[in-house]
Formats: structure tokens, C-alpha cells, sequence
């Protein structure tokens, strides 16, 4: 008899909490109970969460910037049904080549025109750590270059280039080589890249950490300097693809042809993991040059059917709801309805990003009372002020979100871009209440 899950987590649903402390992050029940957000989600849809008192919660957070096309889409979920039920694929043969994975490949390619090959892995960090060893290979060099604040994920080598000493402290010693230059500070970019000898220079076109936005000039000279140097030039787009931010990739917002493009988190609809380096052609066939070296890089799942039949959905179902149309716009609509509603309110800085990668900055407030009260609590903690607003964001008005410091008080909004406009109202609203609060 097959296992019965729903039976099973009806029967066991209370030891939920317990059972998460016992065998997996003690640490992350605590702060889950900490600031109120230990909640039992029983259910999600679209860019909704649901408790077990079917109370409705707007998910800002879509698990990382996963659920691009909101949770559980039918059209997802109909492609997969089928690979699941109706296929019988012959999946991970391993030894022949996939038709699903050539298919997903295409896709990209034509939707990024300069690039020509890919390898598939199974997370984001995966995806650095390729790219990584494809540039040095490629350059017969081992220095790379990556931006302060930057993430890239938290493997060796991939923590060797993500600039964030929390993810670091005590995990050395990392890659050598490696060498950090500030975001968005192009003469420093310069000096780095200057001896000849640096394989790979990394760079989210939007810092995830902070909704960093770089200067107009930075992407396109920061890869006219890569050329001149014989540097790879790596974008990680893995937080920013897929639309976010209204184009496919945010680089061509400015008009940028990396030479290699990293892909994941919503690449499969958030069902399956998966990631994607998209580079050039001479990179690749540099790594895989010769018969017995065919499998010289390479991982047991990657290519898997259900990883590539969702992303196969997932790139339908953006095209057919036109959801990166739709991300530029209501990105833009939200930006200027928070900025409008927010103007003039104690606290509040500005808000950045493209499409719908906004992050909401908060400063220390200008009258004399609020400002003592304000330093207060950042002496206390930096990034305190900004959970703060995270808690009765969630608590009082029921929207999922996360901070982004602890350098800048910045509150990050990633939503699902299959939202509307009364979750714009809801969103304008619920920043106004709490920062009036
Ligand atoms: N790169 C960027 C820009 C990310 O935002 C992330 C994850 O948040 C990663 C890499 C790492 O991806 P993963 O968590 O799938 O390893």
C-alpha cells in the first residue's frame, strides 16, 4: 500500500514545531518564536500563504524569490503532473542525452542571443561553483574578483566570493585568489583587474543583500574592462532572472552581454531545484575539449526530467502571462505609490530597485524626540529599527517580508509577480499603518 501523506501529516501535524527542534535548526525555532513568525502555514496559492485558521497572508518573500509565478501554479503543476503520472520518462539514463534538457537549453539561449551553451545543476551555489571552474579553466587563470556585500552562496567556493563576513567567520580557509572590490566602484574594479592574471569577475546586477543599485555606467564599463583584460565576465542573475526585475535578465536593463549568465531559484516555478550557467561557447567547449573529458564537470541530478519539464513550464508560463511585462509595471506602480504614500513620514528614505525587486530604506527621522529614540535602538542592534516594521508588517497586517541589513535599514520586497492591484493597495497600506505606528 503507498504511503498516505495526507493522512500522515494530519495524524502528526502537531509535532511540527517539535520535531524541527529536535532534528533540524534549533536556532531557527527560536527566532521564528522570537519575533512571531512561527505560524502554521497549511496551504499556498498564488502569492498567498495560508494558517491553519485559513487566515490569508501576502507572501513578499516568495521563498527566497523562488515563486516567481506565485505558488503552486496549474500550469506547473499540470506539465509535472505529467511527467509524474502520464511519461514513464526514462529519466537519468546518465549515458544518452536528454531531449528535455536540449529543449530547456533553446529556451535560453534565445532568450539571451549571445550566449550559446549551458550546464544545468541543482541550486544556485551549484551554479557559482561551475562557473567558477569553467573560467579558470578556460583562462588558465585563478584569481577572481566579486563585490563587497555581494552573495553568491555558501559552498567553498561560492562563500570564497559572497563579501558577508558572517557567512564566513570561521569557515577559512577559503579559496586563495580571491580578491573583494567595492560594489559599484569602477576604478577599484580597474586596479584588481589590471595585472592580467584574474579569471572571473562575479557581480549581481542588483545586490540581493541591500536592493543595490549600481550607477548607470558600472555594468557596461565593468565588462568593457573585463574584455580589455581577458576576464570572464560572470552575472549572477540568479536572484534577478526570470523577469524580476522586469527585463529576463536585469542586465539588459543596461544594455549587458555577460559572457556568462548564472540562473536558478524560479527557473523551475519553485517545485524543483535547479540552476543554469548560460555562457559562451568558447568557455564551454574550452572545459569539455576532448572524449575523456566528457563528464570532467558534472552532478548526479542535474538534467533530471522533473527539474527540466518545470522549467520548460515555467518559461511558457512567463511568456503566456507576459509576467515580465507585468513585473515592470506593477514594480513600477508599487514603487510610486509607496513613494507617494511615504513621503514626509519620520523614517523613511527611499525606495529602489526595478520591477519587482524594491527594497523600502528607512533613515533616522529628522525630529529631535524620534531621532534619540531611533539611535536607541540601532545602538542596541543594527538592523533593529527594520524589524521593527518586519513585525507588525506580519503581525497586524499580514505580509511576509525580510530585512536586508545590517549596514542599511532596508526592507526587501520580492513578490510573486503574478500580483495585483489590491496587493498593492494592501502592501502601500500596511507601510503606511506601521510607520505612522
Ligand atoms: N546567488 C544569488 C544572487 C542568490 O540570491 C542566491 C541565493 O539566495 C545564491 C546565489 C545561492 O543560491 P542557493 O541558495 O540556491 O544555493
Amino acid at each position: 500500500m503507498p504511503l498516505d501523506l495526507e493522512e500522515l501529516i494530519a495524524r502528526r501535524a502537531t509535532e511540527r514545531t517539535e520535531l524541527f527542534e529536535r532534528y533540524l535548526n534549533t536556532q531557527m525555532v527560536r527566532v521564528l518564536r522570537t519575533i512571531g513568525f512561527d505560524v502554521e502555514y497549511v496551504r499556498g496559492e498564488g502569492p498567498y500563504l495560508y494558517d491553519a485558521e485559513d487566515r490569508r497572508y501576502l507572501d513578499l518573500l516568495s521563498g527566497f524569490g523562488v515563486f516567481a509565478l506565485g505558488r503552486n501554479h496549474p500550469g506547473v503543476v499540470s506539465t509535472l503532473g505529467q511527467v509524474l503520472a502520464g511519461g514513464r520518462y526514462p529519466s537519468l539514463v546518465q549515458l544518452d542525452v536528454s531531449l528535455l534538457a536540449g529543449l530547456l537549453a533553446e529556451r535560453l539561449c534565445q532568450r539571451m542571443p549571445w550566449l550559446d551553451k549551458v550546464y544545468f545543476g541543482n541550486s544556485g551555489a551549484e551554479a557559482t561553483e561551475a562557473a567558477l571552474k569553467f573560467a579558470r579553466y578556460a583562462t588558465g587563470r585563478s584569481r577572481i574578483a566579486y563585490c563587497a556585500h555581494g552573495y553568491h552562496g555558501l559552498t567553498y567556493g561560492a562563500l570564497s566570493v559572497t563579501g558577508d563576513p558572517l557567512f564566513r567567520d570561521g569557515f577559512g580557509p577559503l579559496l586563495p585568489g580571491c580578491v573583494e572590490v567595492p560594489f559599484d566602484d569602477l576604478s577599484a574594479l580597474e586596479g584588481a583587474l589590471s595585472g592580467g592574471d584574474v579569471a572571473a569577475f562575479i557581480v549581481e546586477p542588483i545586490q540581493g543583500k541591500t536592493v543595490g543599485v549600481p550607477g548607470d555606467d558600472y555594468l557596461p564599463e565593468a565588462a568593457r574592462l573585463c574584455r580589455r583584460h581577458g576576464t570572464v565576465f560572470i552575472a549572477d542573475e540568479i536572484q534577478t532572472g526570470i523577469g524580476r526585475t522586469g527585463r529576463f535578465v536585469a542586465c539588459e536593463h543596461w544594455g549587458v552581454e555577460p559572457d556568462v549568465v548564472l540562473l536558478a531559484k524560479s527557473l523551475s516555478g519553485g517545485f524543483v531545484p535547479i540552476s543554469a550557467v548560460v555562457m559562451r561557447r568558447w568557455i564551454f567547449d574550452k572545459v569539455f575539449d576532448r572524449m575523456d573529458r566528457a563528464v570532467v564537470h558534472g552532478s548526479t541530478f542535474s538534467k533530471i526530467d522533473m527539474a527540466m519539464a518545470a522549467g520548460l513550464a515555467a518559461l511558457h508560463t512567463l511568456e503566456e502571462e507576459r509576467l515580465i511585462e507585468r513585473a515592470a509595471e506593477l514594480g513600477a506602480r508599487l514603487r510610486t505609490r509607496l513613494e507617494s504614500r511615504l513621503q514626509g513620514e519620520e523614517f523613511f528614505g527611499e525606495v529602489r530597485g526595478k520591477g519587482l525587486m524594491l527594497g523600502v530604506k528607512f533613515v533616522a527621522p529628522s525630529s529631535l524626540k524620534l531621532k534619540a529614540a531611533y539611535s536607541l535602538v540601532e545602538q542596541a542592534r543594527r538592523g533593529l529599527f527594520c524589524q521593527l516594521v518586519l513585525i507588525p508588517l506580519f503581525r497586524d497586517h499580514r505580509i511576509l517580508a525580510q530585512v536586508s541589513g545590517p549596514e542599511e535599514s532596508v526592507i526587501k520586497l520580492l513578490p510573486p509577480l503574478v500580483i495585483d492591484d489590491g496587493n498593492i493597495d494592501w502592501i502601500v497600506n500596511a507601510f503606511a499603518t506601521v510607520l505612522k505606528d
